[in-house]
């Protein structure tokens, strides 16, 4: 077995590794990665908010397989398996407020499905766990060590309380069981395959402001995100994969910019004649979000490496090529030729 996954600070035999939620937005990219490096991936996903188009370019591969399964129900994959990465979980506000039950169950019941594969496996498992688990924080920028400011019973509990959940249980299969686990806390993330109609403030902007529309600011858009480019997300993840390191780690670029910033740089790069509309802020929408990424660089020697505006083009670009794509909606069953879709 030849070392796939490698960082400047340690590598890590990987031949097949099994990503639930592997048709989604960062699950693509994972499953995309993976198989650059050599890595054998069978993607696990019920495309309630992901799509088989977004693995479309995979489907001839005979290293990958869509396989359509809810993980809430089981976890079965045959054969060897090194590393379980679960990203299954709807993401976007839009999506976990339209589906409360299914993301408390997805976080809880599939996580816990997804680490009894890892453990009969003998699989590294990597939980796909969520800056929203410093809730709305009281201190910045956020360290691994803050244990966050969440209301557990605002509309955004159903999905903070699931990945905190998602995070104990980790836990207790490492010490209970031995899993070789690792937790990473994602921070906000954009690029290429995100949904225009997801709800998420980059590609809103963008939608809004290539159909020449308003662009909607949340509040006065003085509240700050910290937003990393897949690309350097997917390093980072792989990164943590490959160490023997249980996290939970901040993975997310430092780099904070205010909400209205966002849109007036969108409105930039578009080239759009967009104005800006202000209109009420979502409950519990956290102030400020910022990664303390220190652990990320000390133990993975990682660091962020696309600009924001370099992102932003790409992103940009992908958006005005993808127009005709309707990748919008919840519950949407897309079926792509080729693609291992309603296999159980
Ligand atoms: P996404 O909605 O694009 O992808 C989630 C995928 O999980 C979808 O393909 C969906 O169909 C699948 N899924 C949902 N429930 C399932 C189930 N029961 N069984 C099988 N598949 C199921 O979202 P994303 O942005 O790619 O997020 C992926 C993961 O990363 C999530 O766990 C999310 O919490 C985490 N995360 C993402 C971000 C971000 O900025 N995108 C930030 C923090 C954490």
């Amino acid at each position: 077995m030849t070392d796939l996954l490698e960082t400047p600070t340690g590598s890590r035999p990987v031949r097949r590794a099994v990503v639930t939620g592997g048709a989604g937005f960062l699950g693509s990219h994972l499953c995309t990665e993976l198989r650059r490096r050599g890595v054998e991936v069978v993607a696990l996903d019920n495309l309630l908010t992901g799509n088989a188009g977004n693995v479309a370019h995979l489907a001839d591969d005979p290293g990958f397989r869509l396989v359509h399964c809810d993980v809430t129900d089981y976890v079965h994959v045959p054969g060897d398996v090194d590393l379980v990465l679960h990203f299954a979980s709807p993401a976007s506000p839009v999506d976990y407020l339209k589906l409360p039950i299914h993301t408390l169950k997805v976080g809880s019941i599939g996580t816990n499905h997804a680490l009894g594969l890892a453990m009969e496996k003998g699989a590294r498992f990597l939980l796909a766990s969520t800056s929203e688990v410093y809730g709305d924080p009281q201190v910045h920028p956020q360290l691994e060590s803050y244990w966050g400011h969440v209301n557990p019973v605002g509309p955004r509990g159903v999905y903070d309380e699931a990945k905190r959940y998602a995070e104990a249980l980790t836990m207790a299969y490492r010490q209970t069981h031995g899993v070789d686990t690792a937790i990473v806390r994602i921070f906000n993330t954009f690029g290429p395959r995100m949904r225009p109609h997801d709800g998420r403030a980059i590609p809103t902007f963008i939608r809004q402001a290539l159909a020449g529309e308003p662009v909607t600011v949340a509040g006065d858009g003085q509240q700050t995100r910290s937003v990393c480019f897949v690309s350097d997300l997917v390093r980072g993840i792989l990164g943590l994969a490959a160490s023997g390191h249980p996290g939970p780690m901040n993975i997310g670029n430092p780099h904070e910019l205010s909400v209205l910033q966002i849109a007036r740089d969108v409105i930039e790069a578009t080239g759009s004649s967009s104005g800006i509309r202000f209109i009420g802020r979502p409950v519990d929408d956290p102030m400020v979000r910022r990664p303390d990424t220190t652990l990320a660089t000390e133990v993975l020697g990682w660091a962020p490496e696309v600009a924001w505006e370099v992102g932003l083009a790409r992103t940009v670009a992908w958006f005005r090529d993808a127009v005709d794509v309707d990748v919008d909606g919840v519950g949407e069953q897309a079926t792509v030729e080729g693609v291992d879709v309603g296999v159980r």
